[in-house]
């Protein structure tokens, strides 16, 4: 009860209120998200990994919660409007529909449900909400697209795949992420992600110190093997003679995907320079490395440069 004698602004009181409400809600989720979590240690021994990993399996449950439950908190405004102005023709429109959407972030998949807008007048449908999460139109969001194609412009595509579902525990083999990595890739240049010619002789200068001859710089070229199956190999086949002959027939048309690396070598350690591994057959590998000398990247006269 409020004493008559203290007043207590308005809206502050029911700041706290939606505030606590807020909460209460989580701590209830998190209640059964504990309850899954005993159920899943159940007849396991209790070793440190054991629990990481029931933890580490269903961490992306918890995280997507608190990030669907901020989106209401914050969001109060967009989710429950039933009017906008029509940024287009300046309309007034009246939201008919709730139209559900899950998009899939590092933290999980956060659930949306919120108003849509259409303006008959412009052919064009709105959503408010989307606009203020500055949501990406692909299921998943920002995030996973980054983390992803900075993944991807240091290793082949595939493995980029292996190690990020490794690391996070969540699939970036979807269309989406291939589709956004291949734009990137296309537009990406060698010189886009090279250091400045700065910043290259900066590091120079700093392995030299103090020493008599030039640093070792070292161009290490590798190969990944990746088979690329053609169509013919595939399906089932009779017997076991017919698989090995069509096997010798495909073995030999696996695609080699080449990259190179630029290190400087300082004792014991090693300083990073450069790596490029968006090639996919010789010409391109030396196409790249033309680039890299056009640009003056590799001061040959004030270091020792080595092939590995
Ligand atoms: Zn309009």
């Amino acid at each position: 009860m409020i004493s008559a004698g203290v007043r207590v602004p308005l809206e502050l009181f029911y700041g706290q209120k939606i505030e606590k409400g807020w909460k209460d809600g989580l701590h209830e989720q998190f209640d059964e998200w504990l309850n899954t979590l005993e159920e899943g240690m159940e007849g396991k021994e209790g070793k440190l990994d054991e629990i990481v990993g029931e933890i580490f399996k269903m961490r992306q449950e918890l995280t997507g919660m608190i990030a669907e439950s901020l989106v209401e908190k914050l969001h109060s405004q967009e989710l429950e409007q039933t009017e906008m102005v029509c940024p287009k023709c300046g309309r007034v429109l009246t939201s008919r529909d709730e139209v559900e959407r899950t998009v899939e972030t590092m933290v999980g998949q956060v659930k949306l449900k919120r108003p849509y807008f259409w303006c008959k007048k412009c052919s064009e449908g709105f959503y408010p909400l989307d606009e203020a999460l500055n949501l990406s139109e692909r299921k998943k969001q920002w995030d996973i697209q980054e983390a992803g194609a900075s993944l991807a412009v240091e290793v082949p595509y595939e493995k980029a795949e292996e190690l990020f579902n490794e690391l996070t525990g969540l699939s970036m083999s979807d269309h989406t992420v291939h589709e956004i990595v291949g734009d990137l890739c296309e537009s990406v240049d060698v010189l886009d992600v090279a250091p400045s010619v700065e910043e290259v002789e900066r590091k120079i200068r700093e392995v030299g110190v103090g020493k008599k001859r030039r640093p070792i710089m070292v161009l290490a070229t590798d190969g990944v093997h990746v088979p690329t199956r053609p169509e013919r190999a595939k399906g089932k086949r009779e017997g076991r003679k017919k698989v090995r002959a069509k096997r010798a027939n495909w073995e030999g048309e696996w695609k080699e995907a080449k990259g190179f690396r630029f290190y400087l070598v300082d004792g014991e350690r090693i300083e990073h320079i450069l790596s490029w591994h968006q090639v996919q057959s010789n010409e391109e590998l030396k196409e790249s490395l033309e680039k890299v000398k056009e640009a003056g990247l590799i001061p040959e006269d004030e270091v020792r440069l080595c092939n590995s």
